[in-house]
């Protein structure tokens, strides 16, 4: 299993996760000629992509979303309530998740999803399952706090893609007014980076061979202070795995789990 994030944070997200030879997007935050442009930077075409997966409606994860699966003839899995906000989506394409409920995706993987509290209508975290493999991705976005039914579902997996949105004191210092200071700290906003490393360091398990960072506020986090936190938890959890921030306004290539990922073979491309 491959994974590549094509830009995290409030300017646009989506991953790309490829598995024997498939491919499934998670998430559409770009329109289609910028989605085209950062594939190629990191040597994809959109033809790769099979499937189209949400995690919410909020423009920076789906603006593109209704636009790309016209062009590409994506399905698109999301929850019925996030389908219910891209009504664009060719009713035939349409692949509304039940939570608990693993479907099948793209001939490739296996989709779970979990409901997550967020100011949409009604977001998912899930877990990725590729097939062939066995390796496991959990791909949890924008959440303001960890409801008990995801831990379980992110237990055992080979790698985590989490967000870890903001430093509490710089958000605490920094210019945000006190009314949205409170929209992301109110358990329906993002997670900090302190409770992102509390859910990793929980989910931390021997095979756990790599953590990305998402959605890191460029006015209230760094990419050093997240990965620190996350880090740090995780090694007192007893884990040698360091968490490393994805780039926001950048493509890149954040991990690859080996198809023998059992036996603890990994590459980090990061
Ligand atoms: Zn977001
Ligand atoms: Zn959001």
């Amino acid at each position: 299993m491959r994974v590549w994030s094509l830009g995290s944070g409030s300017r646009g997200n989506a991953l790309v996760v490829m598995a024997a030879g498939r491919a499934l997007l998670v998430d559409c935050g770009f329109g289609p000629r910028a989605l085209v442009s950062r594939l190629k930077r990191v040597g994809l075409v959109p033809e790769q992509i099979e499937g189209l997966v949400i995690t919410h409606e909020h423009q920076d994860h789906a603006q593109g979303a209704e636009r790309a699966q016209h062009k590409w003839r994506w399905p698109v899995y999301a929850s019925a309530g996030t389908l219910a906000a891209l009504p664009e989506v060719e009713a035939r394409w349409r692949r509304p998740l039940v939570a608990g409920q693993a479907v099948d995706a793209a001939g490739a993987f296996t989709l779970e999803a979990v409901a997550i509290p967020h100011d949409a209508r009604a977001p998912f975290a899930y877990a990725v399952t590729a097939t062939a493999s066995g390796a496991r991705l959990g791909i949890a976005h924008d959440l303001g706090a960890v409801p008990d039914a995801l831990p379980p579902l992110f237990a055992r997996c080979d790698a985590l893609c989490i967000e870890a949105n903001h430093d509490p004191d710089m958000l605490r210092n920094g210019p945000y007014p006190p009314m949205l200071q409170e929209r992301i700290r109110n358990g329906r906003g993002h997670l900090s980076n302190q409770q992102a490393g509390a859910l990793v360091a929980g989910l931390s398990h021997p095979g756990l061979r790599a953590v990305a960072l998402l959605h890191l506020s460029e006015t209230n986090n760094t990419p050093a202070l997240a990965a620190e936190a996350v880090s740090r938890a995780l090694h007192r959890a007893g884990s040698r795995t360091a968490a490393t921030a994805a780039p926001g306004r950048t493509p890149a290539a954040l991990f690859t789990l080996d198809a023998a990922t059992a036996s603890g073979q990994l590459r980090l491309a990061m």
